[in-house]
């Protein structure tokens, strides 16, 4: 055997710089462990600053309890840790770290330099280079510690080969603390670039006020609460407005017991929940903490701590999910305007509004008096009132029978008062135009048709109303649509189609789903074998599309009318069914902003 294959115990240098491989990739994974540190310390105010992306140096200081002077060398000694003592701690985890690493890894790869005080004025500081011990000094500094590194990576020069430029390395630190401080909104933080203040968060500030610090001013001003407790977990933040969604996943944030995470479970329950308010390829904004028992989930997956295991997953991923749905159901019905909170007398209603052309609100019986918006019955006022009206023959012709179902109102959908709403016009053949007492609102036509026949068509499940044809109709067919056919044949026996496969292969339609003209049918049937529809809702969904009324086709007032009341009536009523808005609304307070009436 020659002395090469010998079997030898690493010296803890080479320790250190191996297990750096894991704990800090980048500059921005340094300060999150010096930060984390400066948490774990009970820091109240903690002041960071880079240069050149860090590379050239990362300064760490806080104010928490600080390193006795004869432990500073333990400090930077792997696996020594002041947060940890026995296995069982190891399961009840409430620290940042842990694992005793952080420190003896950076100072591995870098000129590093630490020095702390218990007390005001007693410091002391330990210099290493590359991981082998240089000096410690007395020095006088207030309590507190103060971690510096500088030249980071120079004596590993693959790792340095890796890092992104200044500018890129920069953001993703200013990205950090900035993510660690919306979940430590009693400390206060600041960030410098070289001299140049990036980011000061002051101690105190709430969630909000920290997002504006890092998020445009029209997304926070239109975040949403979440807060959702059982006996498990809890589970609070903010989120954005569907309307606000992004195409970059950049703003969801989430946190397990204060702890930044990407954690698969709580990111996919968040697009979850968002589902049908936005379009598949946006993202949501997001803000969410989930306070679990430390028992219940483990921290110890990877040395860098971003990823986390539950011990029920998909508990999680049903809070989460819940909550996120809560927030948003919360705020789409969301309060009618103050002065509409109070149930209001329809003829003093009347009265507010001088001009009343038409108001849809009205649809509701009309007594004198003492009728209070919230004793509106929905079942008395539908489906009679539209069932003599030709307006909304046109619209819903063929459907009466469906409409029952959506006309019986979700017992929420009740207990919501709906602002009367009168109807201006329509604008480019494709908008609504609404007003209401403090709110202008415009409608996207087709958006409400589709959510309205969707609706309608859920309601009646897979009995679909059919027209039978004189002549059936022919669809030649591809070997892989027969086969797409096939599977989703039940389901469009369900809609209302019959069909019949003829060698060709070709595709007999002997009837058609009544709300479909023949055209349409055969439209309909091509883009759900094209886009491997295979859902009921997918299916519903492109019927709605095809069947509603389009952008550009001219309404009549009755129609409008017809179409919004219908639409009001819905318990899910702001998005159509591919997640795009169907309402679009200003306040008298939006608008002294826009004309700048006040700021
Ligand atoms: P860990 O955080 O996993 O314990 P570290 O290597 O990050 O391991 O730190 C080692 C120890 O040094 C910590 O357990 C703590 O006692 C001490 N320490 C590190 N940073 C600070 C700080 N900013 N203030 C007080 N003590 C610190
Ligand atoms: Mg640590």
């Amino acid at each position: 055997m020659t002395e090469d294959q010998q079997i030898r115990l690493l010296p803890p240098e080479l320790q250190n710089q191996i297990a750096a491989g894991e704990v800090v990739e980048r500059p921005s994974s340094v300060l999150k462990e010096l930060v984390e540190n400066a948490l774990d310390a009970g820091a109240t105010r903690i002041r960071v600053q880079i240069r050149d992306g860090g590379q050239s140096s990362i300064v760490v200081s806080d104010n928490g309890q600080g390193i006795a002077e004869h432990e500073l060398e333990l400090a930077v000694t792997r696996h020594a840790t002041s947060k940890l003592q026995s296995l069982q701690d190891l399961q009840d985890i409430r620290s940042f770290g842990f694992r005793g690493e952080a420190l003896p890894s950076i100072a591995s790869v870098s000129r590093f330099r630490i020095a702390s005080a218990r007390d005001d004025g007693d410091g002391s500081a330990l210099e290493v280079l590359h991981g082998r011990i240089l000096r410690q000094d007395k020095t006088a500094m207030p309590r507190g510690t103060t971690v510096e590194i500088n030249d980071l990576f120079s004596n590993v020069p693959a790792r340095l080969k890796f890092l992104k430029t200044p500018a890129t390395e920069n953001r993703k630190c200013a990205e950090l603390v900035a993510r660690i401080a919306l979940a430590n909104p009693h400390v206060d933080f600041e960030f410098l670039n070289a001299e140049r203040s990036v980011h000061r968060f002051l101690a105190g500030q709430e969630l909000a006020q920290r997002l504006h610090t890092v998020w445009p001013p029209d997304v926070v001003e239109a975040l949403y609460a979440v807060s959702f407790e059982d006996a498990q977990l809890r589970i609070h933040g903010l989120i954005g407005d569907p309307a606000m969604a992004q195409a970059r996943p950049d703003r969801i944030l989430v946190y397990v017991n204060r702890r930044p995470v990407q954690d698969k479970t709580m990111l996919a329950a968040i697009r979850e929940a968002y589902r049908g308010r936005i379009l598949g390829k946006e993202y949501p904004q997001a803000v969410i903490f989930l306070e679990v028992p430390p028992d219940e989930v483990d921290v110890n997956v990877h040395p860098a701590k971003t990823e986390v295991r539950f011990q029920d997953e998909s508990a999680i991923f049903r809070a989460v999910r819940r909550a996120v749905l809560q927030a948003l159901e919360r705020e789409s019905h969301h309060t009618p305007p103050a002065e509409y909170a109070e149930p209001m007398v329809i003829s003093q209603l009347h009265a507010a509004l001088p001009i009343m052309e038409r108001s849809v609100s009205v649809s509701a019986p009309s007594s004198e008096s003492g009728t209070k918006r919230e004793d509106l019955s929905f079942d008395q006022a539908w489906p009679e009132k539209f069932a003599s009206s030709t307006a909304a023959q046109r619209l819903f012709e063929t459907t009466d029978h469906a409409y029952e179902h959506t006309a019986q109102p979700t017992p929420r959908a009740q207990s919501v008062a709906v602002p009367a709403l009168r109807y201006l016009g329509q604008f480019a053949q494709t908008y609504l135009i609404l007003a209401s007492g403090d709110e202008i609102t415009l409608i996207d036509q087709h958006a409400a048709h589709e959510r309205v026949l969707f609706n309608m068509l859920r309601a009646s499940g897979s009995r679909g109303d059919r027209s039978p044809l004189l002549m059936p109709i022919e669809i030649p067919l591809h070997p892989a649509q027969l086969a797409a056919v096939q599977e989703i044949w039940t389901k469009l026996d369900g809609l209302g189609f019959s069909l019949e496969i003829v060698p060709g292969p070709t595709l007999l339609l002997r009837s058609v789903p009544a709300l479909l003209t023949q055209t349409k049918a055969r439209e309909f049937l091509q883009d759900v074998l094209s886009d491997k529809a295979t859902t009921m809702d997918d299916l519903w969904a492109v019927m709605a599309c095809k069947a509603a009324i389009k952008a550009g086709d001219t309404l009549t007032a009755d129609e409008a009318l017809a179409l919004v009341d219908a639409w009001q009536r819905l318990p899910e009523k702001n998005f159509c069914p591919h997640g795009r808005p169907v309402a679009l609304r200003w306040g008298v307070s939006d608008l002294e902003k826009m004309f700048k009436r006040r700021s």
